[in-house]
């Protein structure tokens, strides 16, 4: 695990020795480690072997059950759509969480503990919160639930205040270059910058091409658009807004190209008040051309915007079309740009 050591310590030394809640709310920006967390808190309370240790052996049948999701007793509730991607299920359904509530109901099977992994938890439906808040209020004696989110403001008052919270941190750059280097190998370091405190984004980038060109395109896309003409921006716009019609996948895409696309800006502002900390050092020469045909100051206040957007997709319902207008309409124009492939 990468990160979240000192989280995960406290709280499976705490399980040891029976100290545990019923409910937890795991919270903290994608990527950063709340499902591995959950999973290793589930290892803590079921792991067979003796002596037990926090965060579970991860060898007995227990831990690796757990840890391919097969373990009886552990139930991961999440949206329908991501496990049948054909399907129209955007939300956690009432259905679904009355199914959960029946098999918490009966004695755990192999273990001492029933646990549900809900992820993520802003995904319920109003009525499926209102059902799960049976169980918050009477859970039975050997339930532990787990409720993971981004955006813990969206859940419904009267749950989380029955929830222990459990707010995650960014992880520092040291730390994702020291687990990758042990990992994948020293090369892998480079990744830990640009992961910018997340293990999970630094996890894929390092171990995964596609995760790399993929970023590579988006990155390629900022420059672009900064390079073209309104109507070309406009065209953009529209294609993204209607690129989806799940409304959390799309905001997943808006979301993502905002976080790329503010550490781009950022560098460059950087690079035009003298700095020389690049989060991207691989895309220098693009950054160097930004900082040659924008105003430092427009560039500051490029990364802020880009950055508050972003909030302001993850945490309310913008709309996402006007959302996009105005930011083609504030990117900065730099017609001679020249982007590496
Ligand atoms: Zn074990």
């Amino acid at each position: 695990m990468i990160g979240q050591r000192r989280l995960l310590a406290r709280l499976g030394e705490r399980a040891l020795e029976g100290d545990v809640a019923h409910a937890y709310e795991l919270s903290g920006p994608r990527s950063i480690g709340k499902r591995t967390v959950a999973t290793r808190l589930a290892q803590t309370l079921l792991c067979t072997s003796e002596p037990r240790v926090a965060g579970g052996c991860g060898t007995c049948l227990a831990c690796r059950k757990v840890e391919h999701a097969t373990h009886p007793d552990v139930r991961l509730v999440t949206r329908r759509v991501d496990l049948d991607p054909g399907g129209d299920k955007k939300m956690i359904s009432i259905e679904q969480v009355r199914e959960m509530q029946q098999d918490l109901a009966l004695r755990p099977l192999e273990g001492g503990w029933r646990i549900v992994i809900v992820d993520d938890a802003a995904d319920l439906s109003e009525h499926a919160e209102v059902a799960l808040l049976k169980t918050l209020e009477e859970p039975p004696v050997h339930a532990v639930l787990m409720l993971l989110t981004p955006t813990p403001s969206r859940l419904l008052e009267t749950i989380r205040s029955r929830l222990v919270p459990l707010p995650f941190r960014l992880v520092a750059a040291m730390e994702i270059a020291e687990g990758l280097a042990t990992r994948f190998g020293p090369e892998a370091r480079r990744y830990a910058t640009i992961a910018a405190g997340r293990p999970g984004v630094a996890l894929s980038l390092a171990a995964d091409e596609t995760a790399r060109r993929k970023r590579r395109i988006t990155e390629s896309e900022f420059y672009r658009l900064v390079s073209s003409g309104l109507t070309d921006r406009f065209a953009w716009a529209v294609d993204l807004a209607e690129s989806e019609r799940d409304t959390q996948k799309r905001n997943e895409a808006i979301e993502s190209r905002l976080r790329e696309w503010s550490e781009l800006a950022r560098d460059a502002a950087a690079a035009a008040h003298g700095a020389d900390r690049a989060v991207r050092p691989d895309r220098a020469n693009e950054t160097a051309q930004l900082v040659k045909a924008v105003s430092p100051r427009e560039l500051v206040d490029l990364a802020l915007s880009l950055d508050r957007w972003r909030r302001d997709v993850i945490e309310s319902n913008v709309n996402a079309r006007m959302l996009l207008e105005l930011l083609v309409l504030r990117l900065p124009y730099a017609a001679s740009l020249k982007v590496a492939a």
